[in-house]
């Protein structure tokens, strides 16, 4: 087995480093990047977002595309900026342990990266670059390309976050002109200062506002903070990088509708009309006004038909619900909760009180959390030392990261057992490292084993998710977060179809006319295509790459692929963690994965007897999980070209 992997990563890494130039026509063009945070694939149309509608049909349209589990932020963000899966990048989610007290955020060890200063400090302690690989920023500079992002904090200085002076990348973002930004080009602030710009970027104003379970949040997308950076784009960016007449790669990263999204105040502690009221529906049409804006620049300039767009968004998303009949956390009141409800924090609560330790709040100085109380953004260092933890809780939305800095595997037993318990989880994936229990699957099953220089979480913890009933249901999903909005607010993160379909499409010179591709597609295949495109040649470090879309390019033919299912073994209380995939070539696409009937599009039945297994596949699992992996479906084509 061993030395069919070896075969299949040698392969992989030929053909990266082999790839030449990428344009159709041998010349190179330019690339923009626009990412809509947060936009569930199947909530585009020509009345939602007209512009990302034409510009699938006009080019190609991606509708069997998926996020990176877990499905955060800046975890794809990571991912479409190198090609690699998280375990490569080591960006397990939004907010990760990093086994050192990070300076300027009071000692944190789980430190938020949606954060300029966080992200350089930790660059400084993992060897200069904690992803660990080269970004498309970086790698597009370094063979003389024009390079910006701009947009939102974190994602946006993600794709060259090791720019130090003297810059080569254009970075605008929520902290531009504050304290804690990232540096700007002397010459693009002066350009800024002529064209009557403000240097600091506007706050998101009305629309920063997230309520409380008593007030309602935003009605407002946010329309200020956006068209400034549209503006600074249109106005500077793109007609600076057209006079120096070189190639260029603009990514921009749209707040919208993500912030909104998780805000809004449509649906206060109601799951309807959750993500999809009047508010939600604003920021994708904010989000769609801003590419037409890009995209009438680019055209005004006479470069359009010289310029690649790929849209994409990180991960879908979903309508909060804070209920659950089995938490002891739950049967607390607390002043800042809706009664009987889950606090912020209620996994690491709830382990803490079985374990009979105390718990405290890395986000809060270390204090220890008393009865009544809660941490502020849901994570929990447990055990009696808060400097020497034995458990570290980075909670995340719809799924939360468990590290044990000890790999204690009897400590992983016990934890394992607590989570089986609980009705708000639905599957579970632990680090290979500790070798199989019984209810989980292998971090290794979801791409999660790599060259990460980041510490590796010891337990993934998957919550349900379920839908409010509509004709789509990934445009309905709900899922229980462990995070401090409210129920009827929205989030993500979890292993639901809704929180791992996001929206894709791409246009332009070396990208097919009008073409619909039913192969899989996900975050990291797009990360490597933009590589190939602008003909980057970047040694990978890690060997958990994406795959080029050729079949998006002219020329190009679509792969074969298949869906498969792979289940654990059952825990002591007969649960099983289930994982959906698809397979093309070598390369899986994670659908939905939890416990059965606890998870939106989880495909639990399968039409094969085990005496029919495929035994090719199952032989590439690992040996220790003794998963019992299946098709779903013969033939060239899975039964989710349509994702449900
Ligand atoms: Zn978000």
């Amino acid at each position: 087995m061993k030395r069919i992997v070896s075969w299949t990563a040698l392969s992989l890494t030929l053909a990266w480093t082999a790839a030449g130039v990428g344009s159709s026509a041998g010349r190179r063009n330019n690339l923009v990047l626009f990412v809509a945070d947060g936009l569930r694939g199947g909530m585009v149309d020509a009345h939602t977002a007209p512009n990302m509608t034409a510009l699938g049909q006009r080019g190609v349209s991606f509708p069997n595309s998926h996020s990176i589990m877990p499905p955060f932020t800046m975890a794809n963000a990571s991912v479409l900026a190198t090609g690699h899966y998280l375990g490569d990048t080591g960006v397990f989610s939004n907010t990760i342990y990093v086994a050192f007290p990070v300076p300027g955020l009071a000692g944190n060890i789980t430190p938020f990266l949606e954060n300029d200063a966080v992200l350089h400090a930790l660059d400084d302690h993992f060897a200069g670059d904690y992803l660990n690989e080269t970004t498309l920023l970086k790698a597009a500079h370094d063979i003389g390309l024009s390079t910006a992002a701009v947009g939102k904090l974190g994602p946006a200085l993600l794709f060259d976050h090791t720019d130090r002076e003297p810059l080569r990348t254009i970075v605008i973002d929520d902290s531009t002109g504050s304290a804690n930004g990232h540096s700007v080009p002397p010459d693009v602030l002066e350009a800024m200062r002529n064209a009557g710009l403000p240097i600091a970027s506007p706050s998101r104003g009305a629309n920063g506002q997230a309520g409380s379970f008593t007030i309602p949040g935003t009605k407002s997308a946010n329309i200020q903070q956006q068209s400034h950076f549209a503006d600074v784009v249109t106005k500077i960016i793109l007609p600076r990088f057209k006079k120096r007449n070189q190639p260029f790669v603009l990514v921009f990263w749209s707040r919208d509708p993500d912030g909104t999204q998780h805000n809004q105040g449509d649906s206060l502690n109601q799951l309807t009309p959750g993500i999809n009221g009047p508010t939600s529906l604003a920021a994708i049409k904010n989000a769609d006004d801003v590419l037409g804006k890009i995209e009438a620049a680019l055209s005004e300039l006479g470069i359009a038909s010289s310029t690649n767009i790929a849209v994409t968004a990180d991960h879908g998303f979903s309508t909060i619900s804070t209920e659950s009949q089995t938490s002891p956390a739950a049967r607390v009141s607390y002043k800042d909760v809706l009664p009987n409800h889950l606090p912020a924090g209620f996994l690491a609560l709830d382990i803490a009180k079985v374990l009979g330790l105390p718990v405290f709040d890395p986000d809060d100085k270390n204090s220890r959390i008393v009865a009544g109380s809660h941490s502020i953004r849901g994570n929990g260092l447990i055990g009696e030392n808060p400097d020497r933890p034995d458990v570290v809780v980075a909670a995340n939305g719809g799924s939360d990261l468990i590290y044990l800095p000890s790999m204690d595997r009897s400590l992983a037993k016990r934890i394992v057992g607590i989570l089986l318990e609980q009705d708000y989880v639905s599957g579970v994936f632990v680090d290979d490292a500790l070798e199989r229990i019984p209810g989980t699957l292998p971090l290794s099953s979801i791409n999660l084993k790599g060259r990460s220089v980041t510490p590796t979480p010891a337990i993934v913890v998957n919550f349900r998710t379920f839908d409010s009933g509509c004709s789509k249901p990934t445009n309905c999903g709900v899922v229980v977060a462990d995070t401090f909005y409210q129920q009827g607010q929205g989030q993500h993160g979890s292993f639901g179809r809704a929180d791992t379909f996001n929206f894709m499409a791409a246009a332009g010179p070396d990208f097919k006319r009008a073409f619909v591709d039913p192969a899989p597609v996900s975050n990291a295949d797009l990360g490597r295509t933009l590589s190939e495109v602008l003909g980057l040649r970047i040694k990978p470090r890690g060997r958990l790459l994406g795959r080029v879309i050729r079949e998006a390019m002219p020329g190009g033919t679509t792969p074969r692929f298949s869906s498969r299912t792979l289940v654990s073994e059952s825990g002591y209380n007969g649960l099983a963690t289930i994982l959906n995939y698809q397979i093309a070539g070598d390369t899986k696409y994670f659908d939905a994965a939890g416990f059965s009937g606890r998870t939106l599009g989880l495909v639990e039945q399968n039409p094969f007897p085990s005496s029919q297994r495929r035994g090719g596949a199952a032989r590439r699992e690992p040996d220790r999980a003794k998963p019992q992996e299946k098709r779903r479906r013969g033939g060239q084509f899975g039964p989710n070209v349509s994702p449900l």
